[in-house]
């Protein structure tokens, strides 16, 4: 089923949104992204005359009730957000008689689902190397299949649109979806365009395909870099890795960044780039810093001569240029990870090259799409969110989608 086709008059919808806001110690939302996000969905089904069971976490109470992860402290900002009064159920698991209660275009928002262990069903209280764990964790899934149960009771059909869990198998977000028919559980609208944008990069790919893998390490990167191999035309791996590749191919690179442990995966890496006909762009060039900050002195410098005691922080302006021809020319492009220290100003040069490229791109036509943190706070940093196709609200779930595992959020509703 899809939510442009369910008919939600005289229905109750139960509903999974990442409410998971940012607070300051007052309780009040620092970012209220993410409920701005799950707007369009929660809108069109009091729209439609539905009525609203709205689902979260928030934060890590692990399995208990803690007073600062209640969502209580967002019911008004839920309430401007959507402009109707939103009710309050202090338990999650005991909100039955609340929901029956809802009338069409009423709102009802849950208690923090993460205060019950089900929710995560992950056992508590017992160590993974204990002997009697694997019989905790059969019970618990067991606990955990009533708790889906309950939610699931509470409503005619289920919506799931946070997408920042939908890489986890929890009872909010998968298990809950085996009490529904096909017919009456769907994807919200930002599910709905994550799992597209996912698909314009992995299966409907207009080529040239360019993808720009950044951040600190090549450990973290490995599964998505794998699986890019396949598809992508240009791979411009830059950031922090670059210097385990320089180390790896002979270069000095000073003190900077590196994972000695990886350096065969780096040569891994290249030949398979080699063996798979990728043009793979390494920065040739760097900016070098004498200390970790922002007044350093720098200097330009191969990224395979890097003066002892000075590290490599930033790509420099031939990499920069390297980088932009292979963006400046692809239909289809992907962005994960910084060039550089972009947090300082002074090492945000390899970013914004990347940025700018992708914008000139997408204004001719190109599809991009931005995702992983902290890509996502450079393009912003650089004012130029508008100019990309897309900006994921999921980091790890992104992630995950994109090393070409399946979600289980997505996989429950779609098959
Ligand atoms: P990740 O979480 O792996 O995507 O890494 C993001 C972080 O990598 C950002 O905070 C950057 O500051 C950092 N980073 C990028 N380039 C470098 C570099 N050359 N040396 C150290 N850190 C870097």
């Amino acid at each position: 089923m899809t939510i442009n086709d369910y008919k939600f008059a005289g229905k109750k919808a139960i509903v999974r949104v990442d409410f998971n806001v940012p607070l300051n110690e007052n309780g009040q939302i620092t970012d209220d992204t993410r409920i701005r996000g799950a707007l369009p969905t929660l809108k069109h089904i009091l729209e439609e005359g539905g009525a609203l069971i709205i689902m979260s976490h928030m934060g890590k109470p692990k399995g208990k009730v803690v007073a600062k992860y209640s969502l209580k402290q967002i019911v008004d900002a839920v309430s401007a957000a959507l402009g109707t009064p939103v009710q309050f159920a202090e338990d999650c698991a005991k909100a039955a008689e609340q929901a029956a209660a809802l009338k069409a275009g009423e709102v009802l928002l849950l208690e923090n689902l993460r205060y019950y262990p089900e929710e995560e069903g992950k056992p508590v209280g017992i160590d993974k190397e204990d002997p009697a764990y694997e019989e905790a964790k059969k019970a618990m899934k067991a606990s955990q299949k009533e708790f889906a149960k309950t939610l699931a009771s509470y409503a005619d059909c289920y919506v799931n649109d946070a997408f920042g869990t939908a890489h986890r198998k929890h009872a909010s977000t998968a298990v809950i979806a085996d009490y529904f028919d096909a017919d009456n559980k769907m994807l919200g609208y930002l599910m709905e365009k994550e799992v597209e944008a996912v698909d314009n990069i992995l299966k409907n790919i207009k080529r040239p395909f360019t993808a720009i893998m950044g951040g600190s390490k090549v450990s973290t990167k490995i599964g998505i870099i794998e699986n890019l191999m396949d598809k992508v035309d240009n791979l411009i791996l830059c950031g922090g890795m670059t210097y385990t590749f320089a180390k790896a191919n002979g270069g000095e690179i000073g003190k900077s960044i590196c994972e000695n442990d990886k350096l065969e995966l780096a040569l891994d890496i290249i030949a398979q780039a080699k063996a798979k006909g990728v043009n793979l762009v390494l920065a040739t060039d760097c900016v070098a810093a004498d200390d970790f900050c922002n007044e350093a002195n720098t200097q330009i410098c191969s990224s395979k001569a890097i003066p002892e005691g000075w590290e490599g922080v930033d790509a420099g302006p031939e990499s920069r240029k390297a980088f932009a021809a292979a963006i400046e020319g692809a239909k289809t492009i992907l962005w994960n990870g910084p060039a550089g220290v972009f947090e300082f100003d002074n090492f945000a040069a390899g970013s914004k090259a990347i940025a700018e490229a992708i914008a000139t791109a997408t204004d001719n036509g190109a599809y991009s799409l931005i995702g992983g943190g902290d890509s996502v706070a450079c393009v912003n940093k650089f004012g130029m969110a508008d100019r990309v196709s897309y900006i994921s609200t999921g980091g790890g779930a992104l992630l995950e989608a994109i090393e070409g595992k399946v979600l289980p959020g997505v996989a429950a509703i779609k098959g």
